[in-house]
């Protein structure tokens, strides 16, 4: 059976030796006789499971004592109101920069909760820049300052962050976690749906500094209350266990296979670097995005005639390219090339895009 190379924006693709292995342990985990699908989430070989994955995390991406590690369900999108229920009762005001969908969603979803502002937008231009920040306009008593610092849709990415102050800084990086390390300190709170760089769907990663738990707004469900999380350990009910495991075993592959955040940039600023030169080189595909703000996970591109992409699209599924179609409100292709894209899948994508031009010259 071949495998295809999927440039799906999420779920996406999953390192082939971490499906392998959980294909090896499907039945029997670790003679426990049962599958982690199977065994229940209080049951001791359950927590050495849980407690390893934020052992890993904590140590891949190098992050402080005084911030806690949350694995919830709920999904990205949950976060954005969970985030202003959670931390907008103070001056219950907010600032949030619009950069694309994902941003404008969680704005439209904080002002429901809180008073929202929005500091700046790239609307304008199909969200195809991160706009520049002026601080003076920038909310001094807001409870926080949010960002989505990966724009999946749009492939642009953060390469400078906001000064905040004191305003704590949220950032949504589902598009962006583990793809290169990052200072956690400058941060709030970052969160992430595990399905583009991380594990498949189900799982989402909340890693919040402990002094913004506990002043959560009266009206904040249970299910939304970090504290309520943290003080039981991501149990307060059952998590989602089986992904929960899978994200184990990539934080596993990341540390031990590929050599640790520095490593996986590495690997992921070559793998980008050989789309956009070609890209910039080619007469026939352009990216859509201003090239300072370019993200190294999603690249759009676009060849200007619709009937041309549309026949790319279908040309390159076939030779087993998929899921490579724009979204439909930047059109064209967009390859997004997460951690488990490997390399040669990305080689390989070029030689077909340079055939391609070639023949439809
Ligand atoms: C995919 C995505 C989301 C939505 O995630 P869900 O887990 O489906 O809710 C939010 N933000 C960004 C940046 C994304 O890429």
């Amino acid at each position: 059976m071949a495998r295809v190379y999927n440039f799906s924006a999420g779920p996406s693709m999953l390192p082939e030796s971490v499906l392998r292995k959980a294909a090896d342990e499907m039945l029997d985990y670790q003679g426990s006789g049962q599958s982690v699908m199977e065994m229940s989430h209080r049951s001791k070989v359950y927590d050495g499971i849980i407690k390893e994955a934020e052992a890993l995390l904590r140590e891949v991406m190098n992050i402080p004592d005084n911030y806690k590690v949350l694995f919830l369900q709920g999904g990205a999108s949950s976060q954005f109101a969970a985030i202003p229920l959670n931390l907008s009762s103070k001056s219950g005001k907010a600032d949030y920069v619009i950069t694309g969908q994902w941003a404008k969603k969680a704005y439209k979803e904080g002002s429901r909760y809180c008073n929202a502002n929005v500091v700046a937008s790239s609307e304008d231009k199909t969200f195809s820049y991160i706009p520049k920040l002026d601080k003076s306009t920038f909310t001094p008593d807001a409870d926080y300052f949010y960002i989505c610092m990966n724009n999946t849709i749009y492939g642009t990415v953060y390469h400078e962050l906001p000064d905040t102050g004191d305003v704590p800084l949220v950032a949504d990086i589902s598009s962006c976690i583990l793809s290169r390390p990052m200072d956690v300190s400058k941060f709030g709170i970052l969160y992430a749906g595990a399905q583009k760089n991380m594990a498949p769907a189900g799982l989402t990663i909340v890693i919040v500094r402990e002094d913004l738990i506990g002043h959560a707004q009266d009206i904040c469900p249970t299910m939304f209350n970090y504290q309520i999380h943290a003080d039981n350990g991501s149990m307060f009910n059952t998590p989602p266990c089986y992904t929960i495991y899978i994200a184990k075993l990539v934080l596993e592959w990341i540390k031990n296979e590929v050599g640790g955040l520095d490593k996986m940039y590495e690997l992921n600023v070559k793998k980008a670097k050989l789309l956009y030169d070609f890209l910039d080189s080619s007469e026939m595909f352009k990216g859509t995005v201003v090239p300072e703000d370019r993200s190294l996970m999603n690249v759009p591109f676009v060849t200007g005639n619709d009937e041309l992409d549309a026949k790319f699209v279908k040309a390159a599924t076939e030779a087993g390219f998929v899921n490579i179609k724009g979204h439909r409100s930047v059109g064209g292709m967009r390859a997004s090339i997460y951690n488990a894209m490997p390399y040669e899948g990305v080689e390989k994508l070029v030689a077909f895009m340079k055939k391609f031009e070639e023949e439809n010259k």
